[in-house]
């Protein structure tokens, strides 16, 4: 395991293999015979006691999460606060995971039951580690379910420390299995297992199309959080000091390195030059470096393979003709740290408008009308989420229910909520994490109908 602060070797980890995975399953298999039918109040129990050691050992975990991953310590404290929020919700969803009856006249009883689906599948990206950790376990574990998961071999620390707090909350072995290893060598085995019947991955959109195809076989639930390449729209009439600080952290909170990052700022013509010009300001008072330091917003971009791919990405930018606004260099020559960088007057056929570029880049067309900036906003294979500022609520309304995502934010950006769904439209991916739509996922519905007789007396 490496620092991409400094390059640094921080420890040597075990790569689990196919026969790791095979332990696990069954480890979790095993444990899902009594995990499932204890009751719901127990259930709870345990996810609050684990919220509370997790909440005990915030300032601990927040800086495994920045020396693992390059986040800014102010990025991981806001993560371990929603993964505390998260599994508390979690927690009190528990005893409230109930069936529906159904009145199909008086001769007949129906009622249904969500029953949980077995063994879960999780597949996590590099991040958010431990709040992925969080969105996967928190609602499986509520619903009666047992996982094992993969988290990424470039950020496994964070879960691991919160392994030991799963075994000091008593939460029973074999309910939460977590094994670092690749995604061939280990998450390839866990899609292919026949006792895994639901499959939950968060990452690039290509390999989510590999992990359909691999739990086609077995025919596993699949739920899937995948790319994006989200608009943020700016209409002449909007909060300008507001609206520049929720273009910066849409674009360069947790160093662009979000799924649903506001990557495509699109601003209304007739204050295009104002905004852009507003918003480089803005830029030139971020404080980017070590994650350690007080004050620093952006640290360091997580893998040597994104950090080379967000440099190639600026050049092909600017190549294509598109305008450097602000940054397009890395900073230093040790660790990954990239300049915060916008590029505008791009056309919307470039790849720095298209593609996802996952990190600090964002590419700033203009629009000129509604329809003109729906035709562009929703030119997209993703469909994750949208930003809308305006101080005209109305205009906003009219213009979130023509934007194809799966979250619209109005007047705030990357404003997460535990008790808010959240997932995405066309290829951005399948099902929903957090709020009640999450534990649809991890549930079935039994429907029990009962014919009853008229009695004799
Ligand atoms: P990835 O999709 O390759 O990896 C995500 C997870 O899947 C990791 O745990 C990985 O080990 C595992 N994995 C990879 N191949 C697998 C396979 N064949 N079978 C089972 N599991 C497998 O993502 P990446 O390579 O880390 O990043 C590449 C790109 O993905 C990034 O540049 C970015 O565009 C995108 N990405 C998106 C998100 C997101 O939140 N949606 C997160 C990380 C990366
Ligand atoms: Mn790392």
């Amino acid at each position: 395991v490496t620092s991409p602060i400094d390059e640094s070797h921080l420890c040597d980890l075990q790569m689990a293999n196919a026969d790791d995975v095979e332990v696990a399953v069954q480890a979790a298999y095993k444990a899902f015979k009594s995990w499932k039918v204890e009751l719901p109040s127990v259930r709870a129990r345990y996810l609050y006691k684990l919220a509370d050691l997790i909440d005990q050992h915030r300032e601990t975990i927040a800086k495994i999460e920045s020396l693992d991953n390059g986040k800014s310590l102010f990025c991981s404290r806001f993560d371990v606060n929603l993964v505390v929020n998260y599994i508390r919700s979690c927690a009190g969803f528990c005893d409230k995971c109930d069936g529906r009856t159904i009145n199909t006249g008086a001769n007949y009883l129906n009622f249904t039951k969500r029953e949980p689906l077995g063994v879960c599948g999780q597949i996590i990206p590099w991040n958010f580690p431990i709040m992925m950790f969080a969105w996967k376990i928190g609602p499986a574990l509520a619903t009666g379910n047992c996982v094992v998961l993969k988290p990424a071999s470039a950020t496994p620390l964070s879960a691991l420390y919160v392994c030991k707090l799963v075994q000091e909350a008593g939460i029973p072995a074999g309910v939460i299995n977590v094994i670092p290893g690749s995604g061939r060598g280990c998450g390839n085995a866990i899609l292919k297992h026949p006792l895994v019947k639901k499959v939950a991955f968060t990452g690039s959109t290509e390999i989510g199309k590999q992990v359909m195809i691999d739990a086609a076989d077995s025919v596993k639930k699949v739920t899937l959080e995948l790319g994006g390449k989200s608009p943020n729209i700016v209409f002449d009439d909007c909060n300008l000091e507001r609206t520049v600080q929720n273009l910066i952290t849409g674009i360069f909170f947790n160093g662009g390195e979000v799924c649903c990052a506001g990557s495509r700022i699109y601003i209304q013509d007739t204050v295009y030059d104002k905004v852009l010009e507003a918003f480089k300001e803005a830029i030139s008072k971020l404080k980017i470096g070590n994650p350690f330091e007080e004050g620093v917003f952006q640290g360091a971009q997580t893998t040597p393979d994104q950090f080379q791919t967000v440099l190639d990405y600026i050049k092909i930018g600017k190549e294509s003709g598109a305008k450097v606004l602000t940054g397009g260099e890395r900073i230093g020559d040790k660790g990954y740290f990239v300049q915060p960088t916008v590029l505008y007057d791009c056309s919307p056929d470039m790849r720095i408008v298209e593609d996802q570029i996952f990190g600090p880049v964002a590419a700033g067309p203009m629009f000129s009308s509604i329809d003109d900036l729906i035709e562009k906003a929703n030119n997209s294979i993703y469909g994750l989420a949208a930003g809308i500022h305006t101080e005209d609520l109305n205009k906003a309304f009219i213009v979130a229910d023509r934007l194809e995502a799966g979250s619209v934010w109005i007047n705030t950006y990357n404003d997460l909520h535990e008790n808010v769904p959240f997932g995405g439209y066309k290829e951005s991916g399948i099902g929903r994490e957090m709020g009640q739509e999450a534990f649809d996922n991890y549930t079935q519905v039994k429907a029990v109908r009962v014919k009853l007789n008229t009695p004799s007396i």
